[in-house]
């Protein structure tokens, strides 16, 4: 399914780089951001290769959307957070650093800044256990 060889997140969906998977089903893959905004961050990835909203087939942006819906629940459950922060980015310009199509899921706390963007890697045994628990609170969202 790959189409932009050297794109890390078709390398992920391939299976050819690693992730801690949270989700997965035909159209969408989740997981959890190695270097995390905020405590529990995660990752919705279309499986078809786009660089952005704008080469994204509306049947994929429908799907990503359904998965940031069932990732968010799951990831509630488990992290608690006071707010839950959805972001897309489109071009360089908006901060984009990855160019194949993606959704943050960021947990928010009152009063507590967000880390910097794509910045540092966070604690890999951590970011493996949470994303181990949501996971497993995985479940069909109506
Ligand atoms: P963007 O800047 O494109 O909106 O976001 C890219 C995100 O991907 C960043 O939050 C960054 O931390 C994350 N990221 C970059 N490389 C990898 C990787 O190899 N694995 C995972 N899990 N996340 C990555
Ligand atoms: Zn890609």
């Amino acid at each position: 399914m790959s189409e932009a060889p050297d794109c890390i997140f078709c390398k992920i969906r391939d299976g050819a780089a690693p992730c801690f998977k949270v989700y997965e089903d035909g159209e969408t893959l989740a997981f959890m951001d190695i270097m995390p905004q905020a405590r529990g961050h995660a990752l919705v990835v279309s499986k078809e290769h786009a660089a952005d909203l704008f080469a994204l087939s509306a049947e994929a942006a429908a799907a990503c959307a359904r998965t940031v819906k069932i990732v968010a629940h799951a990831l509630r459950k488990v992290v608690s957070p006071q707010g839950v922060m959805i972001a897309q980015l489109n071009g360089r310009a908006a901060g984009q650093t990855v160019f194949h199509y993606h959704v943050h899921i960021i947990p928010r706390q009152e009063g507590e800044p967000l880390a910097l963007h794509a910045a540092k890697p966070g604690n890999m045994e951590e970011i493996k256990a949470l994303g181990a628990r949501i996971a497993a609170e995985v479940e069909p969202v109506a």
